[in-house]
Order: C-alpha cells, then sequence, then structure tokens
C-alpha cells in the first residue's frame, strides 16, 4: 500500500493506546504531565462500570467511580487526550452491567468510546482469546496459551455476557494483534480493517508492543524513532503507564522522559488513536480482511505471543 501523507507536512504519525490496568492516583500521571509537555496527544483508557459491587480503587487500579482519577482523566480529556473504553471493569460483567457502563461513559465523556481494547481478564472480552485466531491456529492457541475454550465470550449469541451488538453500535475501533516493530502500519497495513469472520467489530487496529516501561524504553529507542521517521508510517504503541513509568515518589522514569522529548523534536503528527484511525479511514477507507491478510497476522502475532508473552 502506498504511504499517506500526513496532515500539515508532517513525515509519520505517532499515538500512544494506554491500557488502564494498575493506574490509580499517584502512578500514572507523570507519564501524561511530559507528554503533555511534549505536546503529543494520546489515548488514555478507563472502566466506566459502576453499581454494587465493584470496587472504585484497588489492587488492579481505578475505574471512574474513584473521584480523584476521574478528575484526573477530565482533565486530560480537556486538555486534548482521547479518553478510551478497556472493557467494563477488570473483571467480566454481564450484558446489563456492560450496557450500563457505556451509558455512564457516554454521560462522563460526552460520547460513546471511539476505540476500545479487550482486558485480559474481563469475560466479556469481544472475539479475545482463543477466537483471536481461525483454525488451525485457534486450536494451538488453546493446547499453548489459553485458560481454556470459551473463556472470552462478548461475541457469543446467548452467554450472560454477550454484548456484541452493542459493540458494533457504539465503538468505533477495536485493538487486536500487537507486533514487535515501531511502525505499526508496516506491521499491519490494512488498519483500521473489518475482519468479515468477526462481524460485531466495525473496525480493528494494530499496535506495536510495549507491555511495560522497559518495553516501552525500547520500542521507543533511538534507533527505532529514526526508522519511523524515514517510513514515514504510524506507530500506536500500546503500553500500561501505570507499570513501573512512575517511581513512589512520583517521578517519571529520566530515560522515558528523555525519548519522548526526542521524538517530539521531530516532524511526527501526535494525535490520539481514533483521531489517526479515523485519518486513515478517510483517506482510504475501512479495508475489507482478506483470508490471506488475515492468516499473514494471525501467524506472525502467535509468533510474537509465543517469543515475547503476554499482548
Ligand atoms: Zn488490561
Amino acid at each position: 500500500m502506498a504511504a499517506l501523507p500526513w496532515p500539515d507536512g508532517k513525515r509519520f504519525a505517532f499515538s500512544i493506546f494506554d491500557d488502564t490496568d494498575l493506574a490509580r492516583p499517584g502512578n500514572y500521571e507523570a507519564a501524561y504531565e511530559c507528554l503533555y509537555r511534549c505536546g503529543m496527544r494520546t489515548t488514555k483508557s478507563v472502566w466506566p462500570a459502576t453499581g454494587p459491587g465493584l470496587e472504585p480503587r484497588g489492587r488492579e487500579g481505578s475505574t471512574c467511580d474513584d473521584a480523584e482519577y476521574l478528575r484526573y482523566v477530565l482533565e486530560l480529556q480537556r486538555r486534548g487526550y482521547e479518553i478510551g473504553y478497556h472493557n467494563a471493569y477488570h473483571t467480566g460483567l454481564h450484558r446489563g452491567q456492560v450496557e450500563r457502563a457505556l451509558d455512564r461513559f457516554r454521560e462522563l465523556f460526552g460520547h460513546d468510546p471511539v476505540t476500545m481494547s479487550n482486558h485480559a481478564l474481563s469475560r466479556e472480552g469481544i472475539y479475545w482469546g482463543a477466537a483471536r485466531l481461525s483454525p488451525p491456529l485457534s486450536t494451538l492457541y488453546r493446547l499453548l496459551v489459553a485458560r481454556g475454550p470459551g473463556s472470552h465470550v462478548g461475541h457469543v449469541v446467548g452467554s450472560p455476557y454477550f454484548w456484541g451488538d452493542l459493540c458494533q453500535r457504539r465503538i468505533r475501533y477495536v485493538r487486536n494483534f500487537v507486533f514487535g516493530r515501531i511502525d505499526t502500519l508496516a506491521s499491519c497495513p490494512w488498519m483500521p480493517y473489518h475482519d468479515p469472520a468477526r462481524p460485531y467489530v466495525n473496525a480493528w487496529y494494530a499496535a506495536a508492543h510495549a507491555q511495560h516501561c522497559a518495553h516501552f524504553v525500547d520500542m521507543l529507542s533511538e534507533a527505532h524513532q529514526d526508522a519511523l521517521e524515514a517510513s514515514g508510517g504510524a506507530c500506536i504503541v500500546y503500553t500500561h503507564f501505570a507499570a513501573e513509568f512512575v517511581d513512589a515518589s512520583g517521578r517519571l522514569h529520566a530515560r522515558v522522559r528523555q525519548l519522548l522529548e526526542r521524538l517530539s523534536r521531530k516532524p511526527g503528527w501526535f494525535v490520539p488513536v481514533g483521531t489517526l484511525l479515523d485519518y486513515i479511514a478517510a483517506r482510504r477507507g475501512i479495508s475489507r480482511l482478506s483470508a490471506a491478510a488475515r492468516q499473514s497476522l494471525e501467524w506472525r502475532w502467535l509468533a510474537h505471543k509465543l517469543l515475547v508473552g503476554a499482548g
């Protein structure tokens, strides 16, 4: 596929989807303060579930029912950050609660989520676990990786966790495969794409896998930054800003700050994930995933997963 021209004569595009796992007041904000100073607007995800029996702040992180956490998230939105969806909560919720969580998201942020990613431990994950893959790879995945069949059933009609129709109606882009290289468009030139075998998701996007701080530092190394600029591609980093980016006194890891500052001086288009995907979709539409492209993504991702682990 031909390289895309980026707005304002920028040479490449860059974004981050921050998975909200572990995030609670004090352990992630310094990353955003640095991004903000660098002029980079990205995407921060949340768990908007609300109701009895749910924990606003705990070991897993905070939900939007944590008033202090929510205050900062709303401030991020005011500053131009996209708020994304990371399933309703950190454990599985039934359809009624998922619908309430989506309503709550709309109430808090003014619209339905544009982007989402599945949370590994939410049973209502959509086409997740072995369902990310087609046979025979799904069987291989069950044998080698998964906790058992049927662990993610958000797309399975008849399950109490089913919410596929809500996802189709209310969410534009869902993250799927992650890869080890910085240029996500080179890893997945078809994104955003619709997979006719997974109809409840309107469009999927891929990402550059940087699970924790150490992975992020590797992904954004000087050599990788220069390669991204040279390729003219687009990078969507998938990471967890609450995973070791910020120390106990609230200070951002020095190497992360140094790398973000360096990247920000390059002629990149630094926008939230939803803005980036909307731009690509407006230029060349949502592509329909072919069987050959699906096979290429699935094999490469499974190899990455077996080598690197989570993601
Ligand atoms: Zn997660």
